[in-house]
């Protein structure tokens, strides 16, 4: 019968790359509690229309990457593509707009989006998500900045760029529109058949664009930032100070724009050269009209998104096994009978006994505990029920030890001689 395997884009996690992952969560759990961010787990499933209203119908995203379908109710639903939508409605389902002035979130998980699968890009990925509710200050924005450097310094990962533009606000974005169209209208030849689009619909989605020839033509276009408002200006230089106070160095990039529409002022992305062609593994920035725009009250926000697939490629091998374990090689019913409380003092020290699940030759449970890796073995047969001790032999042969039978003793005395 033909095996059945993952859909294309999906992928099974194991070994030491889940292990990079939760080394990951870990270190990022412990900076959010540092900085007073409570974490909370969102549904994967939300109504469709929850995205198509918070990221835009004319992203990518909403037009061509999600995975929706109706449900056996007709209800169109989606599995999310992203964190911030659900973010937004949880935030305003719980009543956190009225309860309290500020609000520190962050979740992980999967998020899935139907696109070309190739390396660092996934159906199903995983991303780490932080926001920051109620806070227009752009002190929050350099903030999570730094933020990102001292979770990445952690980790040990040390070559990347922060870049950081400012995409304006509605003001700056409409006035700027009649002059984008302008240029692109000029170019129009050159641009691929998606941006001919964009540029009907919403032409700041060219700067998305990974079409080489599309990248060198918004090299020559006037940039948004260039024409920023009064407020939106001094938000940008005030974050610019606040970045210089906590001693990040980033870099202004005009170019850059998200995915999301959603999106005002300050946005970032944090790209690694070692990562190949999908250089970005944290993306970013403010949102300040979102949650007035899911029915909510005009609330500022801002938050980033960590691609983990991608954080953890940039990862060193992580240093020698920390698991302790030790095989217990048994002959015999009466030493069978040793086994569970053996097993269960172990444990409680944190020790992984392995052993043989059947009755075997004391030669093969050897020859076992060496293909495990065991370093040493507990040897228990009749001789040594009669002895009262339980054997502890180096596997090279060379030392060998008596424990008492008593299994914690046994135990405790495994642990003091074998620096466990
Ligand atoms: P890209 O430009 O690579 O498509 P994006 O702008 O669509 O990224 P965001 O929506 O900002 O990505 O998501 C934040 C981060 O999540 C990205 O920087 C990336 O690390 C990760 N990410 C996004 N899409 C995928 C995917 N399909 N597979 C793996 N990681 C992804
Ligand atoms: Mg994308």
């Amino acid at each position: 019968m033909e095996k059945i395997r993952t859909l294309r884009g999906f992928r099974d996690i194991v070994g030491e790359e889940l292990e990079k992952f939760r080394r990951v969560e870990a270190v990022f759990r412990g900076h959010c509690g540092i900085l007073g961010f409570r974490e909370i787990e969102l549904p994967v499933l939300e109504k469709t229309e929850l995205f198509v209203r918070s990221i835009g119908d004319t992203t990518d995203i909403v037009e061509k990457e999600m995975f929706t379908f109706t449900d056996i109710g007709g209800d169109s639903l989606t599995m999310r593509p992203e964190a911030t939508a659900g973010m937004v409605r949880s935030y305003l389902q719980e009543g956190l707009h009225a309860k309290e002035r500020m609000t520190k979130v962050f979740t992980m998980g999967p998020m899935f989006r139907h696109e070309r699968p190739q390396k660092g890009r996934y159906r199903e990925f995983h991303q780490i998500d932080v926001e920051v509710f109620g806070v227009k200050e752009p002190l929050v924005d350099a903030e999570l900045i730094w933020m990102i450097r001292m979770f990445l310094g952690e980790l040990g990962v040390e070559k990347y760029r922060i870049e950081v533009n400012s995409v304006g606000c509605k003001t700056c974005r409409e006035s700027f529109r009649g002059v984008l169209v302008d240029f692109f209208e000029t170019r129009k030849g050159e641009l691929c058949e998606d941006c001919l689009r964009r540029l009907e619909r919403n032409p700041l989605r060219i700067f998305d664009c990974k079409n080489e020839q599309c990248i060198r033509v918004t090299g020559d276009s006037p940039f948004l930032f260039d024409s920023l408002c009064g407020e939106c200006r001094d938000h940008f230089e005030l974050f610019q100070g606040y970045i210089e106070d906590f001693g990040v160095s980033v870099e202004t990039n005009k170019r850059l724009v998200r995915g999301l529409d959603y999106y005002t002022k300050t946005v970032f992305e944090v790209t690694s050269d070692d990562l190949g062609a999908q250089k970005a593994f944290i993306a970013g920035g403010r949102y300040d009209n979102l949650v007035g725009e899911m029915g909510g009250p005009a609330t500022a926000g801002i938050g980033f998104a960590v691609g983990v697939e991608r954080l953890v490629m940039l990862l060193a091998p992580l240093s020698g096994k920390t698991e302790k374990r030790c095989f217990f090689a048994h002959v015999g019913d009466q030493a069978r009978g040793r086994l569970i409380p053996l097993l269960k003092a172990s444990a409680a020290r944190g020790i992984n006994l392995l052993y043989s699940y059947e009755a075997k030759s004391l030669k093969s449970q050897m020859r076992y505990a060496d293909n495990l890796g065991c370093g040493f073995v507990l040897i228990l047969g009749d001789d040594e029920i009669q002895k009262g001790v339980i054997v502890l032999r180096d596997m090279t042969g060379k030392t060998q030890h008596e424990l008492p039978l008593d299994p914690e003793k046994a135990i405790e005395e495994l642990e003091r001689l074998n620096g466990l």
